[in-house]
This record gives structure tokens, C-alpha cells and sequence, in this order.
């Protein structure tokens, strides 16, 4: 444990005279040494415009840059053309919503999204419908904190034409059941986005393996750079989709009159791309894969099952997240007191949590709130963290 938690100084910084006990892991994760320097290896050493170049500089620095697609397409199983880089998960869903939803989406379609979205896989979907018309159908939400799934087959139909859910809910944690929302997808010919930004990092993931057709992340939460994350789609869908962003680099021939596109995967990125953050996007999953998802998993599970144990003892405590098939978060709130308070009370400890509707208006409006105290985790966590937190609450509990 020390030598992982060494990997990140930021964790060994002090905050309001205590020790820093980072429990804001789903937010974002914090940066190993390895991403650092890879970005500062970077800057130093071969900075420079990738492709096209005629130079050793932008020669080294388009290798690394490619060098990543293809270990990224290796981490998640799909092939090095489909893997496109994005800002981050919002951005990727905004692709898809672009350049698939806009070319292929009538009034007369239907597509499925689920009550417990992010905004990120909400907001794009109903702006679109909004301009086209197509029907959204929701997969409810149990107060339970899980999805209701017993009515899937008059949920997701032969009029389906997109099922576009998150794999993990990043407001309460819930894992959730994604083989049966794709089985039954499946079987309406419906394609299927998975929106994996609290998954990629806890689970190992293979497009394949899953069936699905479309997937998003962000580095930054799987330990990598801000700014930057990836599109996959399977490549028969990719060729038929529009480009979202149009200028350099993603043409074939430009005339004045007319354009043609370039091949896969520089169709879909225009401009200058974020060269430092996706060789730091590369350091990052090295450095998980060298440690290994399984043994992340197995961490994360251990430190979540003790954490659920030890919350569930605090006096007025109120838990959202549900004990079977979740994982890294606890929500919760603390009757009588505003979430926003206990954050602050935390904070005064040197404890990092977040607090409010987690970017998701309707899964709390269902549960009737404004929103909850989220603790998520990380394997550099450390169980004496958590008895540290399930103390401060304890204290905590006594003010309101
Ligand atoms: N989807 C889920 C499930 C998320 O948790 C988040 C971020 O918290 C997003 C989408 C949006 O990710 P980003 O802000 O990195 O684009």
C-alpha cells in the first residue's frame, strides 16, 4: 500500500491541519507520478504537432500519440481505428448524439435511457429530441436505488432504436444489469451506448465480450489527465456516421466547393488534438494494468463492503446506495442536516467528499431530494481512512 500510495504525492498533503482523506475518487482520481511525468516527458522532450510532420519531433511525438490508440483499443477489445479521442465522456456522448442520432434518428423512433443518467447521457438526448421529435423511454428507478428492469421487453422494443445507459451510477454507485438491458436490445436490433466514465476504472471491460456498439469514457477518472477522454463505436457504424467537429485534419481533399472526409479514426478528430493528455491517458492505463484491474476490484470491493458496514452504525444516518451490486460509492445523508453542511464539516477534517445532486436532477427528484453526501473510493484508500471518516460523521452527528 505504501508503495502505491507513494505513487501519489497529492495524498500525503495536509488540508485544514489534518491529513488529506480523499473520498472524491468518482469526481475524479488523483494523478500518479507516472501520468505526471509522461505529460512533463512530453512538454520537455518531444513536443511538437503530430502528423504530417517532416521532423524527428513530430515524428516521435505522432508514434507515442497513435502508440496509445492502439493500447487503448487493446484495453477495452476493440480495434485501434474505432478508438477516437474526446474531451471526456460529455464530449463522446455529444459525438454520438451529432453525428449518429442527427443522421439516423426520425420522429417516428424511439430510444431508451434510464431515470438514474448523468446529465452528460441526458441533456445531449432531449435537445435532440426536441429539434427531431423521437420518443424517449425511461427505465425507471426503484427507490432501492436500482433499476427496474421487470418491464424491459415494453420498455426497449422493435422500435428502438438506441439504448444509451451508464454501466455504473455515479450518484449512488449501483452496478447495473447491463447484460439484460443488452440481451434485450439484442433482440429488438437496437444499438447499444454504454456510458462507462465510473466503470472503466473499477472493471475490466471488453466491447466485444459485451455486445455493445457504441462505449465512452474520461481519463480523469481512471487516474489520467483532465481534458481528455475516448469514443468507441464499432466501425461499420463509425463509417456511416456524420464527422461532429469539421477543419484540419479530418479531410481527404478540400476544394472550394466540396469536401471529402478522411478515413477512420481522423474523420471524427478535427484540429490539433490533446497530445500530452492522451500519452498521460497512456501512462495511466499502463499503470493499472500493471497493477491489475482484478486486484483494483478486489481492493475497492473489501474497502466498500467496510465502509458500507461501518456508515451503516452512524446514528441518523440515511443510505442511498444499495448493498447488493454496487460498488466504490456510499450516498447518504444525515437526517436533519443539509448535505452541503456535512461537506463542509468534513472539509474542516481534511476530508474530501462531494455533495449536492451529482448531475443527477431525476434520479433525486425520484428519491424525493436535493441531493446526498457521496464518499467514493479508490484502491489508495485505506480502511484507517474510513474509521477516520465514519469518526468524524459520528462527531458530526452529535452538532445537528
Ligand atoms: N457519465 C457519468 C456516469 C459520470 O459520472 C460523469 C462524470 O461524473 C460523466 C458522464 C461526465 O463525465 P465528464 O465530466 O468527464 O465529461
Amino acid at each position: 500500500m505504501d508503495s502505491i500510495r507513494n505513487q501519489f504525492p497529492i495524498l500525503a498533503t495536509t488540508v485544514n491541519k489534518n491529513p488529506l482523506i480523499y473520498l472524491d475518487n468518482a469526481a475524479s482520481t488523483q494523478k500518479p507520478l507516472v501520468v505526471v511525468d509522461s505529460i512533463s516527458e512530453y512538454y520537455r522532450n518531444y513536443n511538437s504537432n503530430i502528423h504530417r510532420g517532416a521532423h524527428y519531433l513530430a515524428n516521435i511525438a505522432t508514434e507515442k500519440y497513435e502508440n496509445v490508440r492502439t493500447q487503448l483499443a487493446s484495453f477495452i477489445g476493440g480495434q485501434s481505428h474505432e478508438i477516437i479521442f474526446t474531451s471526456g465522456t460529455t464530449q463522446s456522448v455529444n459525438l454520438l448524439m451529432q453525428s449518429w442520432g442527427r443522421k439516423f434518428l426520425t420522429s417516428a423512433d424511439e430510444i431508451v435511457l434510464s431515470e438514474m443518467e448523468h446529465h452528460a447521457n441526458l441533456v445531449p438526448w432531449i435537445a435532440l429530441q426536441d429539434e427531431i421529435g423521437f420518443k424517449i423511454n425511461y427505465i425507471p428507478m426503484m427507490t432501492s436505488g436500482q433499476l427496474d428492469i421487470s418491464s424491459l421487453d415494453q420498455i426497449i422494443t422493435l422500435k428502438t432504436k438506441l439504448v444509451s445507459i451508464a454501466y455504473i451510477s455515479n450518484a449512488l454507485g449501483t452496478i447495473h444489469p447491463v447484460a439484460q438491458i443488452i440481451a434485450q436490445s439484442k433482440l429488438c436490433s437496437a444499438l447499444v451506448h454504454l456510458d462507462c466514465a465510473q466503470a472503466i476504472q473499477h472493471i475490466s471491460i471488453d466491447v466485444r465480450a459485451l455486445g455493445i456498439d457504441f462505449l465512452s469514457f474520461s481519463s480523469h477518472k481512471i487516474y489520467g489527465p483532465m481534458g481528455v477522454g475516448v469514443f468507441w463505436g464499432k466501425e461499420d457504424l463509425l463509417k456511416e456516421m456524420n464527422p461532429y467537429l469539421y477543419g484540419g485534419e479530418m479531410i481527404k481533399e478540400v476544394f472550394l466547393d466540396k469536401v471529402t472526409f478522411n478515413e477512420l479514426p481522423y474523420k471524427f478528430e478535427a484540429g490539433t488534438p490533446n497530445v500530452a493528455d492522451v500519452l498521460g491517458l497512456g501512462a495511466a492505463v499502463k499503470y493499472i494494468e500493471d497493477i491489475g484491474l482484478q486486484n483494483i476490484k478486489q481492493i475497492e470491493d473489501e474497502l466498500h463492503s467496510y465502509l458500507m458496514l461501518e456508515i451503516e452504525k452512524v446514528d441518523k444516518i440515511i443510505i442511498y446506495t444499495p448493498k447488493e451490486n454496487s460498488t466504490a460509492v456510499v450516498s447518504f445523508n444525515i437526517e436533519g442536516a443539509h448535505p452541503y453542511d456535512i461537506g463542509q464539516l468534513l472539509d474542516a477534517k481534511g476530508i474530501a467528499i462531494r455533495t449536492g445532486h451529482h448531475c443527477c436532477q431525476p434520479l433525486m427528484r425520484k428519491l424525493g431530494l436535493e441531493g446526498t453526501c457521496r464518499a467514493s473510493l479508490s484502491f489508495y484508500n485505506t480502511k484507517e481512512e474510513i474509521d477516520s471518516f465514519i469518526a468524524a460523521l459520528k462527531s458530526i452527528v452529535k452538532l445537528v
